[in-house]
């Protein structure tokens, strides 16, 4: 297929080499000049903006930060892509967005999908991302193949907007699982007790889960390059409370972390990884 790859940042540059090595033509385009000849280094080719990398595509994925962008890019890409295309947003961004894309989407002939990702950068580069996939599900089967190259959970989730509701909901659980870490370490650390011996048991037994097998060294190192920025996480968070918001039920734990969250932005802590919530929790006791 000819594979239109649009926002080729931490995940999407990683994402396009990995269509690239399936055996796609992955066109590229990013804002930054440095991210097209990265995929142009990796086998890919360099478009000089939206319109012209999608002008020849079977398919088009967005992997762009937040909902302004995607609504600055579809409108081109609706314009520019042949009736027929496949869109697969793969950005993290409100479910409304989503179904605003998709029904303008379908007035165009153009079958569009939101495909937010799990799995963070390291899933990215090995192609093992979980997808959530809201749309047609006769679209989601014919973009399901080129999906396979990015992902190993790959699940659709309901029609237009239920990906980013999924989404959100792993968000909202990435991040409460974060800060109760982040104040596991000022726990054992105050208490005179090994962080590293500490939560190399938790790790093992009911508490463990992915983010303390990937991260927990890294956290007791005070190591934070994204990764996942705070900057972004605090716009899921924004997301998922709007979304409990419109579906009309209370999710307590969630405001609160969306407060942690926001507190390590306001503390500077914007382009960290999100999993410096433990600068914010230190911050609490000291
Ligand atoms: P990023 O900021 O590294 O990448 C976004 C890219 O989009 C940048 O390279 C930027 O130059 C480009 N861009 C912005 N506006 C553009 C435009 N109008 N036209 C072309 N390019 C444009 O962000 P990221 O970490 O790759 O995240 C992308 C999306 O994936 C976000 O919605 C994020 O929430 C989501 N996500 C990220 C992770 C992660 O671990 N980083 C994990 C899951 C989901």
């Amino acid at each position: 297929m000819t594979i239109a790859f649009i926002g080729l940042g931490i995940m999407g540059s990683p994402m396009a080499a990995n269509l690239v090595k399936a055996g796609h033509d992955v066109v590229g385009y990013d804002l930054s000049a440095r991210r097209v000849a990265e995929l142009e280094s990796r086998g890919g080719k360099g478009a000089a903006g939206v319109a012209e990398a999608v002008a020849d595509a079977d398919l088009v994925i967005t992997m762009l930060p937040d909902s302004p962008q995607v609504e600055e890019v579809a409108p081109v890409i609706l314009a520019h892509g042949a009736a027929g295309l496949i869109y697969l947003d793969m950005s993290t961004i409100k479910p409304e967005t989503s179904r605003r894309v998709a029904r303008e989407a379908a007035a165009k002939g153009v079958r569009a999908l939101d495909a937010p990702v799990s799995g963070g950068e390291r899933g990215a580069v090995d192609g093992t991302l979980s997808i959530m996939v809201g749309g047609a599900a006769e679209d989601f089967e014919a973009a399901r193949p080129v999906l396979g190259a990015l992902g190993t959970t790959i699940v659709h989730v309901g029609p237009a907007g239920a990906g980013q509701t999924v989404k959100a909901a792993n968000q909202l659980v990435v991040g409460g699982v974060y800060g109760l870490v982040a104040e596991a370490i000022v726990l054992l650390e105050r208490s005179g007790v090994d962080p590293v011996a500490g939560l190399d048991v938790l790790a093992g037994g009911l508490a463990g889960s992915r983010i303390l097998d990937l991260k927990r060294h890294s956290m007791i190192r005070r190591e934070f390059a994204p990764g996942f920025r705070i900057d972004l996480h605090h716009k899921d968070m924004g997301i998922a409370v709007a979304a409990a918001r419109e579906a009309g039920v209370a999710l307590p734990l969630t405001a609160q972390v969306a407060q942690l969250v926001a507190a390590a932005r306001a503390q500077g802590h914007g382009s960290l990884d999100h999993s410096a919530l433990l600068k914010v929790v230190e911050r609490l006791n000291t």
